[in-house]
């Protein structure tokens, strides 16, 4: 996961699902992952800056972390962190499977197949859900709901039980983001078949970094970093005065090691990977990513994807499309499409990496 290396950390900030998951539910990669501030250590000796402002909070099962340089003139710190609190409260009313009141929740449970009329926010990241579908060839696909949920991922307690065949082509018959559409004006979505379930999980942590960075751009701020759950948005100068430098981190379960440290100048940055959010039974570890064609958790040797790009909504959803399409598939469809993606693949213990065109000059070598 993408991690700011700059300051000291507050707390380790598992990169999750939109809630919390289900009290008693145990899963290895859960409690593992954490953020990694080596930059911290060599930076602790100086002084920070006064003016330098950490805000840190819970949200969307997980944690997030705002940093910038200067206060806006007319506000306290307190002030901002209550307006970026009520934003992500917000964001989570609309757009979390977690709270069953939520509007995605009650546009799910609504059994309609007319438009349901919906907020123009919950619009707009279905409708960048749906452009990054078609990209990856239905590899992304928010439609994926009734499998997560199978599998155990979703809102509702499971015990990590496998999913008979029956039970996951059952799941597969409600999936397909074709199924899904969109209307502008008034904005509202209509589901063809009655018992779709939308999950939007792979791209609202994404969406919401980018709400609350636009929001202290509004304030006039050039230089800070938003983070939610390991995705995040950076721009201009860290409290030290020097651009952002985020690290990647290995993609190990129970490990915290730095794979690889990024220059970032005013770029979004997101990461999927299998080696936090899972469940292992008999040896076998199940992903949280789920190929929507096969209606299995992903089974490959890739272990990350990281995306850089100027909106984290997308590279929030491409992250996950990509590793879902796999080491070749998901790396020409990015060099293709002159995409910054760093592929890391896991080779008998061994971490490989290789980065697209447009990676490269992101790199810290
Ligand atoms: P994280 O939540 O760890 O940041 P992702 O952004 O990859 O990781 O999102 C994973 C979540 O997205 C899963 O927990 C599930 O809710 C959902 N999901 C799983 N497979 C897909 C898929 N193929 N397309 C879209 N969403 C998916
Ligand atoms: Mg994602």
């Amino acid at each position: 996961m993408p991690l700011d290396t700059s300051a000291n950390s507050p707390s380790p900030s598992p990169k999750h699902r939109l809630q919390a998951p289900p009290l008693g539910k145990t899963r290895a990669g859960v409690a593992l992952l954490l953020l990694l501030f080596i930059g911290g250590w060599w930076y602790s000796s100086q002084v920070r800056p006064p003016e330098a402002i950490a805000l840190n909070g819970a949200t969307m099962g997980t944690t997030y972390s705002v940093k910038f340089r200067e206060l806006p003139e007319n506000m306290t710190a307190t002030q901002v962190k209550a307006a970026l609190d009520k934003m992500l409260v917000e964001i989570n009313r609309q757009m979390s499977t977690f709270d069953p009141q939520s509007e995605l929740s009650r546009f799910n449970s609504n059994p309609s197949t007319d438009w349901v009329p919906v907020s123009p926010e919950l619009l707009f990241v279905v409708r960048e859900a749906q452009r990054i579908s078609e990209m990856t060839g239905g590899a992304f696909d928010i439609t994926v709901g009734p499998l997560v949920n199978l599998w155990g991922f979703g809102p509702t307690f499971t015990n990590d039980a496998i999913p008979s065949q029956q039970a996951i082509a059952e799941a597969q018959e409600r999936v397909g983001y074709r199924h899904l559409q969109i209307r502008e004006e008034p904005p509202a979505l209509k589901k063809d078949r009655a018992n779709m379930y939308v999950d939007l999980s792979a791209i609202a942590k994404g969406y919401a970094v980018d709400r609350l960075a636009d929001y202290l751009e509004s304030l006039g701020m050039d230089d800070y970093m938003v983070e939610i759950g390991g995705e995040l948005r950076v721009k201009g100068l860290n409290a030290q005065g020097v651009p952002w430098r985020i690290a990647i981190e290995k993609p190990t379960p129970g490990q915290r090691s730095v794979e690889r440290i990024l220059h970032l100048k005013h770029e979004g940055i997101a990461t999927s990977g299998d080696y936090r959010n899972f469940f292992e039974r008999d040896g076998q570890r199940y992903s949280h990513e789920i190929d929507p064609k096969t209606g299995q958790p992903i089974r490959h040797e890739l272990a990350s994807v990281t995306v850089i790009d100027p909106s984290t909504t997308t590279a929030d959803a491409l992250a996950t499309g990509l590793i879902v399409m796999g080491p070749t598939r998901g790396f020409e469809l990015a060099e293709r499409q002159g995409l910054a993606v760093l592929f890391i693949t896991i080779h008998d213990g061994a971490f490989e990496e290789k980065g697209t065109t447009a990676f490269a000059p992101y790199r810290v070598d």
